[in-house]
């Protein structure tokens, strides 16, 4: 923290600093904007202006729609069950959630936007993740705005334009909070901007909505056990809530647990992109197989487990596909494959919506730059990619002949999607493991006050969205925008309702 004796003059000042500009940011924005009339706001955001938006805008854009109470929170709470959300937190977000779809639709008649029903690039009308732990019951169904992609960021971003009091400035990453040292009460924050260190004032709160750490690979590290992990959302989000967090005398909470909440996919990375695409996730053909570091399958590529966010049941309990752990990874596929599928998933990630980077539709534009690798056998194909041919031809093999008989021993792919690797030429890209949120940081409560170690919350500071998240482990779909709404709602609410600090 930087006391009040280091800040020799304020710099700029508002009634409440929200440090974070995705849905939580604006979340938290409008709320005290529409609780106080008069209240000044400042949302600074460390991303330049046309890279606004965070993980929030990179996302699939599918909310959680629920009715029932008790029905969701047992639901959420067998999810958590091994980091619990304690029970007074789980009601009252459960209560909120139920209540939430008035308020979306609201937004998004203000913005001039269709708000629908379903994810609206998949044919669900409901993502049920968990049906044994209680989905059916406790999601009523999905719904998002339109457009795709990016339609819930666009319909908040465009709520927070009609409000002329909040003052959105860009390229102002903060990096330390004011506060008394004695009492952890914040007075200001610390950002940089053009370069330098400028110390703005917040007469009465400050607001964390900074998003996750999925680009801090000491942090992905040290607290999520992943030693290599790639962001599908925006290079922004580096743990810097956390850090500020940790020095202001927050506690923390949630940052790892049995599983990664968000799943860890199968990414592409190439350089000169610092985040990555993601794969595919509904193929057309299936003349393809991924192998790991010893050159052989390592699990059951086509099933659908973006439904689970990438969980398998082993022994009876959900945990991560094992993308992180099997070593080097390839994506091998035929002729067929690279003709009928684009091979990347375009309603989403910062790659495909913001960069709107234009992947070919028959991947041949990738095909000649390098990114995917070409051969005419298999052989070739191994040695190109600095793999040991006699082990993959033996991959392949094993995997026709598996179509061959329609069914795969290994792995138990299902039979429709046994199609050989027969078409020549072949292709090889290589898979990099993806992440599309980190949950947890500083600990909260449901009015998103950050507390402390002895569970007190440090004055006038309020932490939403993904930084802080309350989920881990196991994740519905739809929970984290949902969830940054409801805590960016709370905080602006909470803090503009605080009287102006005396001094
Ligand atoms: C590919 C993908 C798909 C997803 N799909 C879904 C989905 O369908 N449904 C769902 O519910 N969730 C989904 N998620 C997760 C969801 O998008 C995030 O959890 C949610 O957007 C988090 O919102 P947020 O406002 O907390 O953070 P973000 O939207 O990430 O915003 C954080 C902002 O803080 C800024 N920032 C960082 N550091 C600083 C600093 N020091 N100072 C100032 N600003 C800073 C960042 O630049 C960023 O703009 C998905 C995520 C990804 C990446």
């Amino acid at each position: 923290m930087a006391s009040l004796h280091s800040v020799t003059g304020w710099d700029d000042e508002a009634d409440i600093v929200i440090a974070g500009y995705g849905i939580a940011g604006a979340a938290a924005a409008i709320e005290a904007h529409d609780a106080d009339a008069a209240a000044d706001i400042l949302v600074l955001e460390k991303m330049p202006e046309p890279m606004q938006g965070g993980n929030s805008r990179a996302s699939g854009q599918s909310l959680l729609i629920s009715k029932d109470v008790e029905a969701l929170k047992d639901y959420q709470r067998r999810m958590s069950e091994s980091n619990p959300i304690p029970e007074a937190m789980l009601s009252a977000w459960a209560e909120r959630m139920v209540a939430l779809e008035p308020y979306i639709e609201q937004r998004a008649r203000e913005a001039g936007a269709q708000y629908i029903h379903g994810a609206g690039w998949s044919e669900r009308a409901a993502i049920l993740e968990f049906p044994e732990l209680g989905a059916r019951e406790a999601v009523a169904h999905t719904a998002t705005i339109l457009p795709i992609p990016s339609g819930v960021w666009l319909t908040f971003k465009a709520c927070v334009e009609q409000r002329k009091r909040i003052r959105r400035v860009f390229e102002s990453p903060i990096v330390d909070l004011v506060q008394d040292p004695d009492t952890l009460e914040v007075f200001g924050v610390i950002a940089e901007r053009g370069g330098k260190r400028v110390a703005i004032r917040a007469r009465r709160a400050v607001i964390l909505a900074t998003g996750g750490f999925e680009n801090n690979l000491d942090m992905q590290r040290n607290y999520y056990g992943l030693a290599q992990a790639f962001p599908l959302g925006t290079p922004g989000n580096t743990g810097d809530g956390i850090r500020i967090l940790q020095k202001a005398g927050a506690d923390l909470w949630h940052l790892r647990n049995q599983g990664q909440s968000g799943g860890i996919w199968p990414g592409f990375r190439f350089p000169g992109h610092p985040t990555v695409f993601l794969r595919q996730l509904f193929f057309q053909s299936f003349s393809w197989i991924d192998i790991g570091g010893t050159g052989e399958r390592f699990c059951d590529e086509t099933a659908e487990w973006q439904l689970t966010h990438y969980k398998q049941k082993v022994h009876g309990e959900w945990i991560d596909l094992p993308h992180q752990r099997v070593g080097r990874m390839h994506m091998l596929f035929d002729e067929n494959t690279r003709i009928y599928n684009n091979l990347i998933t375009k309603v989403m990630t910062w790659n495909a919506v913001v960069h709107q980077y234009d992947w070919s539709d028959d991947n041949s534009a990738e095909v000649a730059k390098g990114w995917i690798v070409k051969a005419d056998s298999i052989a070739e194909l191994a040695r190109r990619i600095d793999r040991d041919p006699v082990v993959i031809e033996a991959t392949v093999a094993r995997y026709n002949a598996a179509c061959a008989a329609g069914k795969d021993p290994e792995y138990g792919r299902n039979a429709a999607t046994l199609q050989p690797i027969s078409a020549p030429p072949y292709y090889a890209i290589e898979i990099v493991p993806a992440i599309v949120c980190t949950g947890g940081g500083a600990r909260r409560n449901i009015e998103s006050e950050v507390l402390d170690p002895a569970g007190r919350p440090i004055p006038r500071l309020y932490e939403a969205g993904e930084l802080g998240s309350m989920f881990s482990n196991l994740y519905q779909n739809g929970s984290y925008l949902t969830e940054a709404m409801i805590s960016g709602r709370a905080a602006g609410g909470n803090a503009v309702r605080l009287a102006p600090v005396a001094r």
